[in-house]
Formats: structure tokens, sequence, C-alpha cells
């Protein structure tokens, strides 16, 4: 058989396998393997990274595109100089994702623009490169689809926010819900205890939760069940939206009214709410 219909029945035989990335370096890689001698083994395990490395970054855009994240952004990008009350050996303790396999939670507390959905997107950008699977929702959009599987008579455990090894619960605390959607909320905790990890970000301190859910028994196990095996990572500081468009008087004014104990403030767990 000739060298070019030998191409061709490898051509139509690795469409068949659905090689497409060998495919497209074969020839470059055949002429470099001939001109450098390099062995078959070698050889082989060229073409096979290559689609493995192509499969292995379709697989993770894919993952990225359905989970909900609302950006893309690695922990790479976070400067942690802006956050010096911050513990950045802790936050980065984060990333070598035991806490998933151990089936823990992290909550990251904090008023708006410090970074606490950063945070929490880039700890799931590194679980999904890791192969774990991941969901991102707001509380709001959450009690929704509870709502909805609630009203159907459907249990909901097969959905992605059920099932994932890595769900983000964002914004807990932002608008409040009623005692059913408060139920409802506790139930997926719940049901996540110990199988599955959440992370949860807010602006509201454990303190005003209690207000937040309504019924002090219903927050004492909600809370109970969350914060075991779990990392409590509270930010406190300036918003870095605000990075660079404040003067440092303003910068002044501000901790002033927090250091005051207005609704400004971390200190004492009341936060600033400028959504
Ligand atoms: P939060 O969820 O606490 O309200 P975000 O995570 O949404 O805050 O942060 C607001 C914006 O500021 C995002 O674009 C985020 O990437 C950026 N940001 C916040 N903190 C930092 C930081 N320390 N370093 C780099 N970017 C940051
Ligand atoms: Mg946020």
């Amino acid at each position: 058989m000739t060298d070019t219909l030998v191409m061709e029945r490898i051509d139509t035989n690795l469409t068949r396998l659905r090689l497409p990335r060998i495919r497209e370096v074969l020839q470059r890689v055949v002429e470099s393997g001939e001109q450098q001698g390099k062995s078959y083994l070698s050889f082989l395990d060229e073409l096979l990274e290559e689609e493995v490395a192509q499969k292995e970054q379709r697989r993770v855009e894919t993952a990225l595109k359905i989970s909900g994240l609302p950006f893309i952004k690695s922990i790479d990008e976070f400067d942690f100089t802006f956050h010096p009350h911050l513990d950045r050996q802790q936050v980065m303790s984060l990333f070598d994702l035991t806490f998933i396999r151990q089936n823990g939670n992290v909550i990251f507390l904090g008023p708006p623009g410090v970074g606490k959905t950063h945070l929490a997107v880039s700890l799931a950008l590194k679980a999904c490169q890791a192969g774990l699977s991941i969901y991102f929702t707001t509380m709001d959009d959450l009690i929704i689809k509870l709502k909805k599987d609630h009203e159907a008579g459907r249990t909901g455990k097969r959905r992605s926010y059920y099932k994932s090894a890595l769900v983000i619960v964002d914004e807990v605390g932002y608008t409040p819900i009623n005692r059913e959607e408060c139920n409802l909320f506790f139930r997926f905790i719940a049901a996540r205890y110990e199988k599955a990890s959440t992370i949860i970000t807010s602006n509201k301190a454990f303190s005003d939760w209690a207000e937040l859910f309504h019924d002090p028994v219903i927050v004492s196990a909600f809370l109970d069940r969350l914060l075991h095996h779990s990392a409590v990572i509270n930010i406190k500081g300036n918003s870095y939206r605000l990075k660079g468009k404040l003067t440092q008087k303003e910068v002044n004014s501000i901790h002033q009214v927090n250091d005051s104990g207005s609704n400004l403030t971390t200190e004492n767990g009341s936060i600033l709410n400028d959504r």
C-alpha cells in the first residue's frame, strides 16, 4: 500500500475513533520524528499527549461554561496586599482542595467588593481543573430552583446544585427570605452535609443570621451543620471596586464610621450593603 493510501486509512480511523487532535498534528509529528530519529514509543507518546491535552482543555471549557460562574478569575489575579488582615496562608491552603475531598465547607464573610466571590470562583476554577464537578448559584436563584422542585414534588437530588462536588452559594443574606424558603435552604444544606462541599459567601455576620432565618432553632441547626468541618474566612477592609477611586480622606472617614460601630463596619459583623 502506498504512503498516501496508508495516510488516508489512518485519517479515516482517527475520525472514527474520535481523535481529532492526532489527525491535526500527525503529519507534523511524523516528519519531526523522522528528522530527529525518535523511537516508536516517544512518537506514540507525543501523539497521545496532544490528544489528551486537547480533550482535557475541552472538558474544562465545557464544565466552566455550564457551571454558572459569573466570571473566571484565578487566585493568581487576587492581590493579597490589598487585604493586609487577610490570612494569606489560610486562604492558599484551601487550594490543595483537601476540604472538597473531606466534604468540608468554606464561608467567606465580608462587606461588598472585598473579593468574596473572586475567591470562591478561583477555588471553583481550581476544582474544575482537578476534575471535580462544580456549580455556582446566587442564594436568590437557588431559592427559586428549590421552590420549583418543591412545588413540582421533585426532590431535586439529581440536579447539579445538589450533586456537584462543590457548590457555591453566593450572596447569602442580601435578600430577605420567608420561612418556607428558609426551610428549603436548610434542607438543601442538610442534604449536602458531610456528602459534598459548599462554599457560602455573605455580607452578613453570623450574629445577623438569626434574623435572616427567622427561627433561632433553625439557625442553630443550620450553623451546626454548616460550620462543622468548615473554614470561615472573614475579610475586612474596603471594596476593591473603589481602589484608587477614593481619596485618603474618604478612606479615613469610612474607617471612622466603621470604628464607631455603624452598619458600615465588618468589625462587629454588620456590614456595608452597597449592592
Ligand atoms: P464581593 O463578592 O466581596 O462583593 P468580588 O469578588 O465580586 O467582591 O470583587 C469585586 C471585584 O473586585 C471583582 O472584579 C474582583 O475580581 C475584584 N477584586 C476584589 N478583591 C480583589 C483583590 N484583592 N485583588 C484583585 N481583585 C480583587
Ligand atoms: Mg460577591
